[in-house]
Parts: structure tokens; C-alpha cells; sequence
């Protein structure tokens, strides 16, 4: 079980540093996030330092989901909530600020008030069909699935 004695979630995993923990088992973790963007906000990592979706195992990226459906459903019976989003942020540019992959379920109350609020603008206008297939093409290229 990779371990980086400076990264915060693998203390909070150690046990170094305190969390309200929702779930724990051998392999992964659930606990409130400090921040709580929204009432709720859950942080749902392995426990085995893996920075981001890149660099993600896939036997972990398969457990974590799993359990996801799970945790979800948990908060959702817990708070009078009308959705949610599940987040998942790598590297900086993408606002990734701990670099131990995590999960955020962000229960949501109120589509304009709540808290959350992604920047998303559109720019389909930008792009032909003919561009989309292309992109396509050359990711599909790319796709490795024998890893
Ligand atoms: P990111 O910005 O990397 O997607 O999310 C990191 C999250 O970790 C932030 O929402 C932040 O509030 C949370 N966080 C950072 N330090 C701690 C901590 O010590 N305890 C808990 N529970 N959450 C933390
Ligand atoms: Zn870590």
C-alpha cells in the first residue's frame, strides 16, 4: 500500500490526523469533506496513495465505483437533497488541490444557491460533426485496453 507521509489524505488514512469517516475497509475510504461546499459533501479515495484518474489503478478505479452507487445512496437517505454531482478533479489546472485521486459527492439543494458552482460554457457551435468524429478517431487510436 503505496504511502506518502505528505500527502493529507494518506494521514488521514494512517490515522495521523482526524476525519468524520462515513465508510472504511481495507481498501478505501469515505469521510466528510472540511470544506463542505454543500451539506454533505463526501470524499470517497482509496487507501493506497494514487494521485489521480490518470495514474488510477483499475482494479481500484473498480472497487471505488462500486462503492460509489452505495455512498451515494447513503447521504441521499441521510439529507433532505434534490441531487448530486460527483466530481473528480486532476492536476491543478483542472483545480485538483490534494494529489490522492478522491471522489466528491456534492449533494446539491438548489440549482442556483446551494454553493456549487461550476464554470461551463458551452462551445458546440465551434465544432462540426465532422470535427467530432475526428477527435473521436484519434482518441479511439490512443485507447488502450489492454492494460
Ligand atoms: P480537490 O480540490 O483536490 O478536488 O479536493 C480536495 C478536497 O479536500 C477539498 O474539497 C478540501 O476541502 C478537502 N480537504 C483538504 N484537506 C482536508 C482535511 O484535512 N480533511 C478533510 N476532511 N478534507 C480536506
Ligand atoms: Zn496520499
Amino acid at each position: 500500500m503505496a504511502h506518502d507521509p505528505d500527502c493529507i489524505f494518506c494521514k488521514i488514512v494512517a490515522e495521523e490526523i482526524p476525519a468524520a469517516k462515513v465508510y472504511e475497509d481495507d481498501y478505501a475510504l469515505a469521510f466528510m469533506d472540511i470544506s463542505q461546499v454543500t451539506k454533505g459533501h463526501t470524499l470517497l479515495i482509496p487507501k493506497d496513495h494514487q494521485p489521480n484518474i490518470f495514474e488510477l489503478q483499475e482494479e481500484t478505479a473498480a472497487y471505488l465505483f462500486s462503492l460509489a452507487p452505495k455512498i451515494a445512496r447513503a447521504i441521499e437517505s441521510e439529507f433532505q437533497l434534490e441531487g448530486m454531482n460527483l466530481l473528480n478533479n486532476n492536476h491543478e489546472t483542472a483545480d485538483q488541490s490534494v494529489f490522492h485521486f478522491h471522489l466528491h459527492f456534492l449533494p446539491r439543494y438548489d440549482k442556483d444557491a446551494d454553493g456549487y458552482k461550476p464554470k461551463w460554457q458551452t462551445h458546440s457551435d465551434q465544432y462540426t460533426a465532422e470535427d467530432l468524429q475526428h477527435m473521436a478517431a484519434s482518441v479511439k487510436k490512443q485507447l488502450d485496453l489492454t492494460t
